[in-house]
């Protein structure tokens, strides 16, 4: 059996990727693909957390802004990232998979509260735990949520599977000639302003110093190459 490099990841996985070229809404044809690498990562000892964002529903400020009252805008975003986190459930389980969602804003009837040692505990179990909700307040992202649980649960690293395979110097879509990166440090990400994650997400996972890895969910077997210690995409870092 492979032996992996990380005992404990935390994986992010924006909305978007989660609708495949759709750009809106959840393509199972992507989910599956995913749900299946993710096993294979549970069945080699990796404990998996995942926390999912919503932008394939709803982002607030996006969707929202100018239109609506901003915080109850990111309610809407947060409630995607439910959406999301109970299809990723759904998937895992048809795979035989045990699975817990915990969210930040309490829904008991369908998800547990997000308590830390409850999912530590899970975890521990080979239970993969996917928190929805973010970090259950407005002005946050789900970036953020990612820095913040897997400072929380003690991962050792951040997996975020993106639309794109890794950081690069300018935005490839429009710039032919945008060099990606191999590795970067977050003092590089800050300074520079590149599109990784949001100021604060990159703020709390330097101070947390917890390596990030940014990769294309595309290929989902990323994830478990990523677990596997394989440098599929952009590794940042302190
Ligand atoms: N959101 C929030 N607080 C959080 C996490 C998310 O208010 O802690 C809202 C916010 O409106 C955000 C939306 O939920 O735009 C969806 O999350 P995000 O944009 O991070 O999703 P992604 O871009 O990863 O799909």
């Amino acid at each position: 059996m492979d032996t992996p490099k990380y005992k404990r990841v935390l994986i992010k996985i924006s909305g978007e990727a989660l609708a495949g070229d759709n750009k809106f809404g959840l393509n199972f044809d992507v989910i599956g693909p995913v749900c299946d690498v993710v096993k294979k990562c549970v069945e080699i000892g990796t404990e998996v957390g995942i926390v999912v964002g919503g932008g394939n529903f709803w982002r607030g400020v996006k969707d929202g802004g100018g239109k609506m009252e901003r915080t109850r805008a990111d309610y809407m975003g947060m409630l995607a990232t439910t959406i999301n986190s109970l299809a990723l459930q759904d998937a895992l389980e048809q795979r035989g998979v045990d699975v817990r969602v915990q969210t930040a804003i309490e829904m008991r009837q369908i998800a547990e509260p997000y308590i830390r040692n409850k999912a530590t505990r899970h975890l521990e179990k080979g239970r993969v735990v996917i928190f929805g909700c973010g970090i259950g307040n407005p002005y946050f992202s789900t970036d953020t949520a990612a820095a913040l649980r897997a400072a929380e649960i003690n991962a050792e690293i951040i997996l975020l599977a993106k639309n794109i395979d890794g950081v690069y110097d300018s935005d490839p879509a429009k710039n032919p000639d945008a060099k990606k990166y191999d590795t970067l440090s977050y003092m590089e990400v800050l300074e520079k302003k590149l599109a990784v994650m949001d100021t604060t997400a990159t703020t709390l996972s330097m101070d947390n110093n917890i390596p990030l890895l940014v990769f294309a969910l595309k290929e989902p077997e990323n994830i478990y190459r990523a677990v596997m210690g394989e440098q599929v995409g952009t590794m940042v870092n302190n």
